[in-house]
């Protein structure tokens, strides 16, 4: 089987140019072809003999990711892509545009193990996890598309990111090389739901990325009821793993709350929640639930006053601007809408 260059780091790559019996330099010639100059093909490097060409294309392939769906809102140009894998695995992406910046949300695996009880990503199960390239290849994919320089990136969409660590690190090392797509981490953020032994190992490698540690509930029978993934790692473990992350990495953890109606969204909840997280100074994005069609979770209609009382209880929280509700952005809501067809 051809080997898949894209997901291959610039020493992982040099070994194997030379294992061809090539110049070690050329790797680095080959890499910029493939994340600065982005040549979707090895015909296209111009500066390779075409002997040279040809046997890496012996060896290689150079992925691509097809567009199966585009979605354009109405509302706030933010752009959702359906993108299709060789294996005919569909996943998302979005592309969010602000005043001053893009920002990208991309999915880590086709399919989702933890089945949250209000999220759509696992609705059909879990497929695989996704490679690096397939993960470099939405923004690169994106960016060739819409003409527009990606300045920030979220680890947002379908996926647990920390369910596929090695891949997602390699992701991140590719995303960040100098000689590569450059971009800094510091633009980057990884949201979780709790996964507390790979923070632990994540703050080890102090890669200095933002962490989003997706909470929605304050006490644990309630969060174990909407997030299996709480039995496994309980609240007080899980919290211990972001004070072990702010500790290690100097970077705050920030935490993310989807308030869903009689649930979670209660003023004594709130109180909870700000007695909870006040030690860690962390900044709390309050998210208004999506409505997904399979799950019977309600928005709640509390969010103002919840906001306030953690406000008051001095808990920097906002509440998340909702972009592109009219065309499926949350979630997992197009993959799952689309394998339904
Ligand atoms: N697995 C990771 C990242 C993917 S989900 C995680 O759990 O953090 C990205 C965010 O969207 C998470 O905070 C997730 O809980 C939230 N989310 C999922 N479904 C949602 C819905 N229907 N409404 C609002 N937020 C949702």
């Amino acid at each position: 089987m051809k080997k898949d260059i894209l997901s291959l780091s610039l020493t992982e790559l040099e070994r194997e140019i030379k294992a061809i019996g090539e110049q070690k330099f050329r790797a680095k010639q080959i890499f910029d072809w493939l994340h600065v100059k982005r040549a979707a093909d090895f015909s296209e490097m111009s500066n390779l003999s075409e002997q040279f060409r040809l046997k890496l294309a012996e060896h290689f392939c150079i992925k691509r990711l097809n567009i199966q769906k585009k979605l354009v809102s109405e509302h706030d140009y933010t752009v959702k892509y359906l993108y299709g894998l060789h294996d005919g695995q569909g996943i998302e992406t979005v592309q969010m545009r602000y005043k001053h910046a893009n920002s990208l949300c991309i999915s880590t695996q086709a399919g989702c193990k933890m089945n949250c009880s209000f999220c759509a990503s696992g609705a059909n199960g879990f497929v695989r996890d996704l490679e690096p390239s397939e993960m470099l290849l939405q923004l690169y994919e994106t960016e060739r598309d819409s003409g527009i320089n990606v300045g920030s990136l979220v680890l947002m969409g379908i996926g647990e990111p920390l369910d596929n660590f090695d891949n997602v690190v390699k992701f991140l090392q590719l995303l960040s090389d100098k000689q590569g797509r450059n971009m800094s981490l510091r633009h980057v953020s990884l949201s979780t739901c709790g996964l507390a032994d790979e923070i632990d190992e994540l703050a080890e490698l102090k890669l200095g990325l933002t962490l989003s540690v997706s909470l929605h509930a304050a006490d644990d029978e309630t969060r174990s009821r909407i997030m299996p993934v709480n039995k496994k790692y309980n609240i007080a473990r899980l919290l211990s793993s972001c004070r072990n992350y702010f500790e290690k990495t100097g970077r705050r953890v920030s935490f993310e709350y989807a308030l869903i109606k009689d649930v979670n969204d209660s003023l004594e909840t709130a109180e909870r929640l700000a007695r909870l997280i006040k030690p860690l100074g962390a900044h709390l994005n309050l998210i208004p639930v999506n409505h997904v069609p399979a799950k019977k979770h309600k928005k709640s209609d509390n969010v103002k006053a919840f906001q306030e009382k953690l406000t008051n209880l001095g808990i920097n929280a906002t509440v998340r601007r909702t972009l592109g509700a009219d065309i499926s952005a949350a979630c997992g809501q197009l993959r799952a809408e689309t394998a339904k067809l």
